[in-house]
């Protein structure tokens, strides 16, 4: 068993160790006989740092436990064997390990907060790298039991309570009234006692006071299978974490010309203006296609008792073609449109009146086929995309001398 020497000072960056074991294979790693480097468990993540081995220092990447309860440091470029009882110096990445510090102990805190508040019991907790989030078992949560969980998690921090590290028997650990006992049969526990606040088993690195946990913001909070995740974040974290919001706001309010507290009224206003400016184009589209589908018909002379309209068209996109081809079809019981657009995106529509003896979809599928596009359709009506525009109008006078045969 690996000697875990941050069970007892959560503060030590810096120690010197003995080799036990090395792993010289595709993974190179280390296992010493006591370490500071925290292994991945409990929901929060490992540390990284370095290992020196005389004038060699080695870049530790990852540190997890392994069943027989050592702790493997991984390191990231490989090592020669080296004898047990080599001595080394460990140093720990203290920023990253503060952070863990101020997130881990801040998810005690609100854990507690939850509970002497609204009786809601943290079922999980996760670590990311930007953020942490707990699970609470609850089939409801409101906006006041999270802002008000929030406010009291940070009043504990203000009051700077000493948050203490005690090793206990289980049977004292169940006489105290644990927040949290571990499934784990073990006879002596940690218990993590935050002043007449929290007091749970943990085998994690935490906050001499809670002062130094700095602040807690939650955040996001959404539906889970077991209840409801709140997103938090803490210490420096968190001042980050507000720095962008703050960012994001500031440049979001700069495009409304808005103060930043102005901006969701201001974001409700243009996509009200946006909806009603959507509902009169639609508008604008249907009468200008109705007007242009009869102006195309006046010009287009009837050959065997059908009227063949043939266009071009530019800056139409499908949607728009397709509407024109609808007004041309039903404006009259025996018409054919053949219609192209060249741009934004080459494309084809050809459409008959319900009841005309063509089939569109296979002459679609034919002209498709020449121009390397792609599309299909029904009897009356199909539509095609082409790489190109060059050889649509060509492509429509195939077509049209067809229907004329
Ligand atoms: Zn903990």
């Amino acid at each position: 068993m690996t000697d875990r020497l941050y069970y007892h000072d959560s503060f030590l960056y810096d120690f010197e160790a003995k080799v036990e074991e090395t792993a010289v294979g595709a993974r190179p790693a280390l296992i010493l006989d006591r370490t500071a480097f925290y292994p991945t468990s409990g929901g929060q993540i490992f540390d990284i740092g370095t290992i020196s081995i005389e004038n060699e220092k080695l870049k530790v990447t990852e540190v997890a436990d392994t069943e027989d309860g050592r702790v493997v440091h991984y390191l990231e470029a490989p090592v020669k064997d080296l004898p047990p009882g080599t001595p080394v110096r460990g140093q720990i990445d203290a920023t990253r390990r503060r952070d863990h510090m101020q997130q881990h102990s801040g998810q005690h805190v609100l854990s507690a907060a939850f509970i002497r508040l609204h009786n809601l019991h943290t079922v999980s907790f996760h670590m990311a790298d930007d953020y942490c989030s707990i699970d609470l078992d609850t089939p409801t949560l409101t906006k006041e039991q999270i802002e008000s969980a929030e406010r009291l998690a940070n009043e504990i921090i203000l009051e700077n309570r000493p948050v203490d590290i005690r090793f206990v028997t289980r049977d004292q650990a169940g006489e105290l009234g644990l927040r949290k006992l571990p499934a784990a049969d073990r006879d002596e526990l940690r218990i993590i006692d935050i002043r007449e606040f929290d007091l749970s088993a943990c085998g994690g690195t935490h906050v001499r006071q809670t002062g130094q946990i700095g602040c807690i913001l939650l955040r996001k909070v959404e539906r889970v299978r077991q209840g409801w995740r709140v997103e938090f974040v803490a210490g420096q974290r968190a001042v980050a974490t507000a720095r962008r919001d703050f960012t994001a706001l500031t440049e979001t309010a700069a495009l409304f010309s808005a103060q930043i507290y102005d901006v969701p009224q201001q974001a409700r206003k243009s996509l009200d203006e946006i909806r009603s400016l959507r509902k009169q184009r639609e508008q604008a589209q249907e009468e200008l296609a109705a007007a242009q589908a009869s102006a195309l018909l006046g010009e287009t002379p009837e050959s065997n008792s059908c009227r063949i309209v043939i266009r071009t068209l530019s800056d139409r996109d499908m949607n728009s073609l397709k509407l024109l081809a609808q007004k041309l079809t039903r404006l009259s019981p025996r018409v054919v449109a053949l219609l192209a657009s060249t741009s934004p995106q080459p494309s084809l529509v050809f459409a008959q009146s319900a009841g005309q003896p063509f089939d569109m979809g296979a002459l679609m599928k034919q002209t498709l086929a020449a121009l390397n596009g792609r599309g299909g359709g029904s009897k009356d009506m199909a539509q095609g995309g082409v790489p190109t525009p060059d050889g649509l109008q060509s492509a429509l006078d195939s077509v049209s001398a067809i229907l004329r045969s």
